[in-house]
């Protein structure tokens, strides 16, 4: 057995594992297969015109979601925009999902149905269909897997890795919003912990709890973009928080990046929130926060005018030579090198289930 055997998931993380299952499959034994591990989605070659997308989630219990605070429908909904936004995130049209449940005993039918109900939604919302999946027991936890088919056409397809220097980055919506949401629950869930009767307060934090509980796939952008006849040259969703998923598109490109704090699309709920009612810095948040579902996507600067001040796309920054780092400028003009420090699923797993 060699050395490496013995290293901890903990120490190399989510993307480290990835890494080291991809190099067991150094080499492409089809045709078809254009870009396997390593973007949002599979893109296969199936036909002339169109790429085939090919996605895989899972969401696990009280590692992705809390049933204190989840709706079972909430969940349906979030299991299919999660995989949705992949497909998104190749610039392409979502197809058909297959989710697979693994249930413990505290399931009913009704709860059960509850759950398909949001995905119900979700696939009308999406205009997709349910076609397949697969149902299973579990000794403890609801263990969910949605795996989701969609196409693109060829000239359209958008990868991680084709952002060049001078592209400008931008980003769709508004960030952060998602994990504020996150530490409303969890605080009112601890005052419920510690006196049940205890009224829980969620007034006010109506967006926040959206954000958390029901994120949406931005279909409607790509469908913009094709509208408007502009292809991105690199595109990720923001599943782990902005700066974790940005630099996986300079890294996948080859580039560096700056981004200016003064431009960061912070919705004020979520501004006023983390930082009066969890003394967070919005700015951390913006950066860090992950879960939100948004695209993050680099355009050539020549269609730069096309995203002035639009309702939902904000330009952030700009895609630099590699050799010039990945760093954001600060409101006060400092310049901060980015850390990836975004959700991991590992690491979080692993810190709050690690025996000292
Ligand atoms: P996303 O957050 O967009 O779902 P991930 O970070 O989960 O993406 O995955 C990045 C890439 O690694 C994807 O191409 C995915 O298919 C691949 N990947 C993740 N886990 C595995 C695994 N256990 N085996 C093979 N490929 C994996
Ligand atoms: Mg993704």
């Amino acid at each position: 057995m060699s050395k490496k055997e013995y290293i901890n998931i903990e120490e190399i993380g989510e993307f480290g594992l990835i890494e080291e299952i991809k190099k067991l499959f150094p080499d492409k034994k089809r045709q078809e297969t254009v870009v396997g591990i390593g973007d949002d989605a599979a893109v296969l070659n199936m036909n002339d015109q169109f790429l085939t997308l090919l996605s895989t989630d899972n969401l696990n219990e009280e590692v992705h979601f809390d049933l204190f605070y989840t709706p079972l429908k909430h969940l349906g909904f979030k299991s299919v925009s999660v995989s949705a936004s992949d497909i998104c995130a190749m610039n392409g049209e979502p197809i058909g999902v297959t989710v697979g449940i693994a249930l413990d005993s505290r399931f009913t039918v009704p709860m059960v149905k509850e759950f398909y109900e949001g995905v119900r939604i979700a696939c009308n919302k999406y205009g997709i269909d349910l076609i397949g999946g697969d149902t299973t027991g579990s000794y403890k936890g609801l263990f969910i897997n949605t795996s989701i088919i969609g196409k693109v056409e060829k000239d359209r397809v958008t990868y991680r890795s084709g952002a060049g220097p001078g592209d400008l980055i931008c980003v769709t919506g508004d960030l952060g919003g998602a994990y504020v949401g996150l530490l409303i629950m969890q605080r009112e869930k601890e005052v419920h912990m510690e006196a049940p009767q205890a009224t829980i307060k969620l007034e006010g934090y109506e967006y926040l709890i959206e954000r958390l509980l029901k994120p949406e796939a931005r279909l409607d952008v790509v469908r913009m973009l094709r509208e408007l006849d502009v292809v991105p040259s690199a595109m990720i969703d923001i599943s782990d928080g902005l700066a974790s998923d940005l630099l996986h598109i300079c890294a996948a490109s080859n580039v560096g990046c700056v981004i200016y704090e003064e431009k960061f699309p912070i919705d004020p709920i979520v501004y006023r929130t983390a930082l009066l009612e969890f003394n967070l810095n919005p700015t951390t948040v913006f950066l860090s926060g992950g879960e939100d579902y948004e695209l993050l996507f680099t355009i050539p600067e020549r269609y730069g005018d096309l995203f002035e001040n639009h309702p939902d796309i904000t330009i952030i920054g700009k895609i630099l030579p590699k050799e010039e780092g990945t760093y954001m400028i600060s409101k006060s003009g400092n310049k901060y090198e980015l850390t990836a420090q975004g959700w991991d699923a590992f690491r979080k797993y692993l810190r709050e289930n690690s025996n000292p």
